[in-house]
């Protein structure tokens, strides 16, 4: 499976049995999924999003929207739960206008799930840890 480090960008193959054992970069040795959610910019997103072969949930934000912050311990403790299934990001909608414009974000805080860089559904609203879950592994 093709996982991008979310700090290099370097594309990393990883056995899938091996998801769960703390894979790190072979380029720069960091985490690859350390079950936090990592930073998405314009200007990294597609190098993540595009070479990443498990699905990505990116919680669209800004700091100054309330619901977001009441969400971002809850989105954290999800990317806990899923370490190794699914990979959890934040984009911060004021510094990556782009990414906001080419989503069609009318609205924060809203989840978008990614396959292979293609949007599969989008939640808008503020949702607790279980109901991140359950959303980002129904189907
Ligand atoms: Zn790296």
């Amino acid at each position: 499976m093709l996982i991008a480090c979310p700090h290099c960008v370097a594309t990393n193959r990883v056995p899938d049995e091996r998801l769960g054992d703390d894979p790190v970069c072979g380029r720069c040795g960091q985490a690859l999924l350390a079950g936090e959610p990592v930073v998405l910019t314009d200007a990294n997103f597609d190098a993540v999003v595009g070479k990443t072969e498990l699905p990505v949930v990116i919680d669209f934000w800004a700091a100054w929207c309330g619901p977001c912050r009441m969400m971002a311990p809850q989105f954290t403790q999800a990317a806990r739960q899923l370490k190794g299934r699914v990979v959890f990001a934040k984009v911060d909608s004021d510094a990556s206008p782009k990414l906001s414009a080419r989503f069609g974000i009318r609205s924060i805080p809203t989840m978008l799930m990614l396959r292979s860089g293609v949007e599969v559904r989008r939640m808008s609203g503020a949702l607790q840890a279980a109901q991140i879950v359950g959303w980002a592994t129904k189907g």
